[in-house]
């Protein structure tokens, strides 16, 4: 292969990895990672345990710093650089450089990592010093400042999905008091009503936390650049920090406005070589959709997990058809106090979509041997396909170490594992790690 131009545009999971591939496969090439912030290559799953002092430095949220991903994969990178157009015609990016010159750089492939923005309600309208969202790791800094400044602050956080909690846990140690405000009745949208329950239940057992369910931010009140207090359904509520955790939205402006497909959903039309609309450009990442295992659909999976695949599918293929994207599950875990809550496939109500012989089935077990004098209750929620006999969705709740179990069910549901087949499998069995019949021997669709 000749001199080849790859341009990356984004350092986080997807284009990393992406970079790092592209670096294996086309030694040739010259390859250019182009990324807005300050760092390439870092953990953004890993921040709240920064927001909580088990990880004590940002620094070590950095996989590779500039200048190591540079040396070690031959890739040039560029931090505090935007790309600020798209010429697909010309294949040339529009680009505003650390510096502040503007430059035009062409490209043979060009893959967009672009990433997700935080869903917000409150910064379109504010700008205020202790307002937060947790992306990346300037807001990780930026919260841990604010914090050090209020030996007890009262801290409301909007949102109550996986990362909001993972949040709370974080900060509940270094707070005075915690106010989740969530539309739902329910926190961790997305997982099993029983799941969510127990979560509430955490939440109300906590002095310091409460819960609200709201419908509408009605006002909101701001002294000396800094948010005071927000009203929402009629309510004040005052706080020293604020943090949004509402979600993310597919940061796919710029390749929009290159005339790109983008769907309703605003990520990028992607093919399963991660090819977009243009044969030239293909995207990566939480800016784009994955395929869902079981609909075998386009669908929105934000996670790390997806993005590194992503991002090395879309290098693997930008010369060559060689790779498709697998496709996934949406697996996910959290720790919430000290409740884990895992789950994998479909709810219930996503399964309804899918097919009507359904069946959903509760269990509750020991995390280990029932003579132990440390067992915990460990909850199965499980939904499947009565014929044939299939797991279609899990939900794990339980204490420290239950979340683990759910890469079992997983594989169950991605390989379409008889659950016959499943029952009858050999698990282990060793007091400290399991009970005598796990839950995986229980589950059955026709009990
Ligand atoms: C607190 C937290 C916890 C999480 N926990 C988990 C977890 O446990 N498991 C899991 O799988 N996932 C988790 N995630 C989700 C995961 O971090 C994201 O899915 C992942 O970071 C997506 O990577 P990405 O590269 O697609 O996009 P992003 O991380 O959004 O990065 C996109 C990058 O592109 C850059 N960029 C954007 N536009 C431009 C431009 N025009 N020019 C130049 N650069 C640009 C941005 O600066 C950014 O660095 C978590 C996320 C957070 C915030």
């Amino acid at each position: 292969m000749g001199k080849a131009q790859i341009l990356i545009i984004g350092g986080s999971a997807a284009g990393a990895a992406a970079a790092a591939k592209c670096s294996r496969l086309y030694p040739e090439a010259q390859i250019k990672l182009v990324e807005n912030g300050d760092y390439v290559a870092f953990g953004a799953c890993e921040l709240p345990f920064y927001l909580s002092g088990r990880i004590s430095s940002i620094d070590e949220l950095q996989v590779f710093t500039p200048e190591k991903l540079a040396d070690k994969k031959k890739i040039d990178v560029f931090t505090r650089t935007r790309l600020l157009e798209i010429d697909k015609r010309k294949q040339e990016c529009h680009i505003l450089l650390a510096d502040g010159t503007e430059v035009h750089w062409a490209y043979d492939k060009l893959i967009l990592a672009t990433g997700s923005n935080a869903r917000s309600i409150l910064q379109p309208a504010i700008r205020a010093s202790n307002l937060f969202a947790l992306k990346n790791l300037a807001d990780g800094q930026a919260i841990m400042r604010s914090l050090r400044q209020h030996t007890s602050a009262k801290i409301v956080i909007l949102g109550a999905g996986y990362i909001a909690l993972e949040i709370a846990t974080a900060l509940l140690p270094r707070v005075a008091a915690m106010a989740l405000f969530n539309r739902s009745d329910l926190p961790l949208p997305g997982f099993a009503n029983p799941a969510r329950r127990m979560v509430l239940e955490s939440i109300q057992a906590e002095d310091k936390i409460t819960y609200h369910s709201y419908s509408e931010l009605e006002d909101f009140s701001m002294r000396d650049g800094r948010l005071t207090a927000i009203k929402l359904d009629g309510i004040w509520q005052t706080a020293d920090i604020f943090i949004e955790a509402l979600g993310v939205i597919p940061n796919s402006a710029v390749a929009g406005a290159a005339g790109l497909r983008i769907n309703a959903d605003a990520t990028i039309a992607c093919n399963r070589s991660m090819q977009s609309s243009n044969a030239n450009i293909f995207a990566a990442g939480d800016v784009t959709h994955g395929w869902h295992r079981l609909s075998r659909r386009p669908f929105y999976f934000p996670l790390a997990s997806t993005a590194r695949k992503m991002g090395r599918v879309a290098a693997a293929n930008l010369f060559y058809a060689r790779e498709n994207l697998p496709e996934s599950l949406g697996t996910t875990a959290l720790r919430f106090l000290n409740l884990e809550i895992a789950r994998t496939g479909y709810n219930a109500e996503q399964a309804k979509t899918l097919c009507n012989n359904l069946r959903e089935q509760q269990l509750q077990t020991t995390d280990i041997a029932s003579l132990m004098p440390e067992k915990q209750p460990l909850y199965w929620y499980l939904v499947m396909q009565r014929h044939p006999q299939r797991l279609l969705g899990a939900t794990l709740a339980g204490s420290i170490g239950a979340a683990a179990r759910i890469n079992v069910l997983a594989l169950a549901i991605s390989e379409k594992i008889d659950l016959g087949q499943l029952r009858r499998t050999d698990f282990l069995y060793a007091p400290e790690y399991s009970p005598l019949i796990d839950g995986f021997e229980l589950i059955d669709a026709d009990k």
